[in-house]
């Protein structure tokens, strides 16, 4: 009997219709045929931890793995951990994501975690395993080795944590194949496309790595430092092909962090999937969007281009500078970019980010009463644009000009793993709750009620319910508010919202059936 198989768990991320848990077979894909390996996916399972349990008792397990975004997968990652540790305290854990990355000192102090792939694992995960399947070396040897690995945080025979070297991104079209028939034999792929806004029947899709920006408050920027590395699009399409013939699939979510880097890439896909009548959604930057033509836009929507989330955060040029924002964005581009949007037909979903740290109170207030103002603007020029509004919550990178002005405003994270599961840090992983210092109820009351009256007047077209009767009754009893400003108290459009469960695509991700 085997006894080093290897559990790689992912944990349920939210209560709606489920995507491909991508990040957890990217991860099975660089072990698989070498490794044996089972699949456990959270969201799927109706008690997750009892299904784990029915693998490790079986003392075939030598690994428990599991993928840690912030947020939702928190609250099963971490109880399951703490069970797996003590129950079967031989077993070798290891952490990977977004989460483990960006707060390895918290991990590694729980004594919960043995091992954290910081960054991708294509070549880590299966090197690190190398290593502890090899030949029995003594602890300082096996430190060495470890220390050769990139992308690894570990803890070393004198109890440091060790942080190695960050790989360079690897050539995409090079990695193998995700293992999408394997696990096919654990959940059904059917089961993960949803249909959506966009379509029936949709594929969500990951199709590069990183970002060649440097957001001072993005969670992303320490792990991959300003680079991005994306497949060909050749590559994208084989495997969209593959979907379309097996499963009929008619849209796709891309969700790259910046799936838009390369306008070759993007033309080229666009012309290779120009008549295969699939929709499409991704995420991109206004300032390297606006570097398409208006043709080269046009040819992207009949390509299926349905909807482009952008990172607009705010209008004001001096905050974008505070927020490390990068390239050429200004306020004005987003006016325009608005308008260009309008005309190619693609709808602009654009994030805004409110909430930001400033010398005084009173300045803080100010700017958010003028992003409110911007995003009505915006809402003029082009009323098809989707707005999205984040609180600010800080994840700046360290040692930028950024994360000393929030340190100096009183802010500090968690120094534990129980303390990320109290319900206040996980709304504000989901950037909706921050526990700034600077930042005052009442103006979280005006964001809120801006928002609520906003999403009364605009719903979401994501949320594909909305329509007809709702979307008339909702913009009745919203438009006088939002036409004089008004926003307090907008109980009856809670109501309405309620009643109808409402979905802001920002919580959940899209409406899903
Ligand atoms: S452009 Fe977007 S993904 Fe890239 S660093 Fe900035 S916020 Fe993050």
């Amino acid at each position: 009997m085997k006894n080093n198989k290897i559990l790689i768990f992912n944990p349920k991320s939210g209560n709606a219709k489920h995507r491909i848990p991508n990040s957890i077979l990217q991860v099975a894909a660089s072990i698989h045929g070498k490794y044996e390996y089972v699949l456990v996916d959270g969201n799927l399972e109706k008690d997750p931890f009892l299904k784990i349990l029915n693998y490790l008792e079986t003392g075939e397990y030598k690994y428990f793995c599991s993928t840690v975004m912030p947020g939702p997968q928190l609250r099963q990652a971490i109880p399951f951990t703490k069970k797996v540790r003590k129950l079967f305290s031989n077993t070798i854990i290891i952490w990977g994501g977004y989460f483990a990355s960006n707060q390895y000192g918290v991990c590694m102090d729980s004594n919960l975690v043995d091992y954290i792939v910081n960054g991708p694992g294509d070549v880590t995960f299966p090197s690190l395993l190398d290593i502890l399947e090899g030949e029995k070396l003594d602890k300082i040897a096996i430190d060495k080795k470890l220390g050769e690995i990139e992308n690894l945080v570990f803890r070393n025979n004198d109890g440091n944590i060790v942080k190695t070297k960050k790989e360079q991104l690897l050539d995409q079209d090079t990695l193998p194949n995700l293992p999408y028939t394997y696990l096919d034999t654990f959940y059904p792929l059917k089961n993960y496309l949803a249909k959506t806004f966009m379509g029936k029947t949709t594929l969500s899709y990951h199709s590069s790595m990183g970002c060649p920006f440097t957001c001072s408050f993005c969670g992303i920027v320490p792990i991959f430092g300003g680079r991005w590395k994306g497949k060909s699009a050749e590559g994208m399409y084989h495997d969209v092909k593959y979907f379309k013939e097996k499963h009929n699939i008619d849209a796709i979510e891309f969700h790259d962090n910046n799936f838009f880097t390369s306008k070759k890439r993007v033309l080229e896909f666009s012309n290779l999937i120009l008549n295969d009548n699939i929709k499409y959604w991704g995420e991109g930057r206004i300032d390297t969007l606006n570097k398409y033509s208006d043709d080269e836009l046009k040819l992207m929507k009949q390509a299926g281009c349905e909807m482009i989330f952008l990172g607009a955060e705010t209008g004001n040029d001096e905050v974008l500078k505070q927020m490390n924002k990068g390239g050429t964005q200004s306020g004005k581009m987003i006016k325009e970019f608005a308008a260009r949007m309008g005309k190619s037909g693609i709808i602009a979903e654009m994030s805004f980010v409110l909430g930001m740290p400033a010398d005084t109170e009173e300045q803080v207030y100010k700017q958010i009463l003028w992003d409110i103002n911007f995003i009505k603007e915006i809402k003029e020029i082009n009323p098809d644009t989707e707005i999205i509004i984040y609180l600010y919550s800080p994840t700046p990178t360290k040692g930028s000009k950024l994360y000393q002005q929030i340190l100096d405003a009183g802010f500090s994270f968690p120094e534990t793993l129980e303390e990320w599961i109290l319900p206040s840090w996980e709304n504000f992983d989901l950037r909706k709750n921050p526990l700034t210092p600077w930042l005052k109820p009442y103006m979280i009351d005006t964001i809120k009620n801006f928002e609520t009256v906003l999403n009364g007047k605009y719903p979401t077209v994501s949320d594909f319910r909305i329509h007809g009767y709702k979307k008339k009754a909702l913009g009745l009893v919203s438009n006088w508010r939002y036409k004089t400003g008004f926003y307090k108290f907008p109980y009856e459009i809670k109501v309405l919202h309620r009643l109808w469960k409402y979905r802001q695509p920002e919580i959940e991700g899209f409406y899903s059936e």
